[in-house]
């Protein structure tokens, strides 16, 4: 069983800046057994229905904008593995999901921006699957159950969004506070990870505080679903890091052991 992980992408810049969650990343993908290949459900792809990349050799795609220059000529030649998207396709179908496969779409920020820190080498498979914002976190917790079977074959499923994300309050330059309304969301669900509120956690909109202040839509929360959806009942949440960039921007990261 390779554990599933939530990670927190934060800033496209997170490549560069100068941060613990950057250092953190660095030194995951030296701790980790290497997994057969990564999975990544990132905030950063959304579709109708469920999409699986199947390209042999995933672009790298620059999906942000007004970045320094340096942000648009980072590649991440990572390849793809089509027989395993085929799989996914079939896993997803089976558990009810429509899925497609889509041979031209690559690997976009939240993807390549922590695997890029974590794997450098970029020669472990690397897959994407596109998130469904609309069908809230019921449905992307069944999207993760259906991929449990990947996981127990070394196939790391990678979550990739941020644990809190109102970017209207970033502070790109102020001091690197933590408002409460952060902090009090932040912990709201480490809590309910930590004993195993499923429930609770897929009912966060209603039950945490300050939930729709710190996302204020949904897309960078989702992906924490499709991991603990991975890992099974049962799963032991730890968190390997926690740390706040730009004053809002929590970086933690789960690990679900199953
Ligand atoms: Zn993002």
């Amino acid at each position: 069983m390779t554990a599933p992980i939530f990670v927190s992408h934060g800033s496209p810049t997170l490549i560069f800046d100068d941060v613990p969650a950057r250092d953190f990343l660095i030194e995951l993908g030296k701790a980790l057994p290497r997994p057969k290949a990564i999975l990544v459900a990132s905030a950063h792809w959304e579709t109708p229905e469920a999409h699986v990349t199947a390209s042999p050799a995933p672009p790298t795609i620059h999906d942000f904008g007004g970045f320094p220059e340096a942000m648009y000529t980072q590649q991440y030649p990572a390849p793809g593995e089509p027989a395993l998207a085929a799989r996914v396709k079939a896993l997803l179908e089976k558990a009810g999901i429509p899925a497609t496969l889509d041979p031209a779409r690559g690997l976009d920020h939240g993807a390549w921006v922590p695997l890029k820190l974590a794997w450098p080498q970029a020669d472990i498979p690397v897959l994407q699957l596109s998130l469904q914002t609309h069908l809230g976190p019921a449905h992307h917790l069944k999207l993760g159950q259906a991929l449990r079977p990947l996981a127990e074959e070394g196939v790391l499923i990678l979550g990739s969004g941020s644990l809190t994300h109102d970017l209207r309050s970033v502070s790109w330059h102020g001091p690197n506070t933590e408002p409460d309304w952060v902090k009090s969301f932040g912990d709201w669900v480490n809590t309910a990870l930590a004993e195993g509120r499923i429930d609770d956690l897929v009912n966060y909109r209603q039950l945490a505080p300050n939930a729709a202040r710190n996302h204020p839509s949904e897309e960078h929360f989702l992906p924490l679903f499709v991991a603990l959806g991975a890992a099974g009942p049962g799963a032991q949440m730890e968190r390997l890091h926690t740390s706040v960039t730009f004053s809002v921007l929590r970086m933690d990261v789960f690990e679900f052991a199953g």
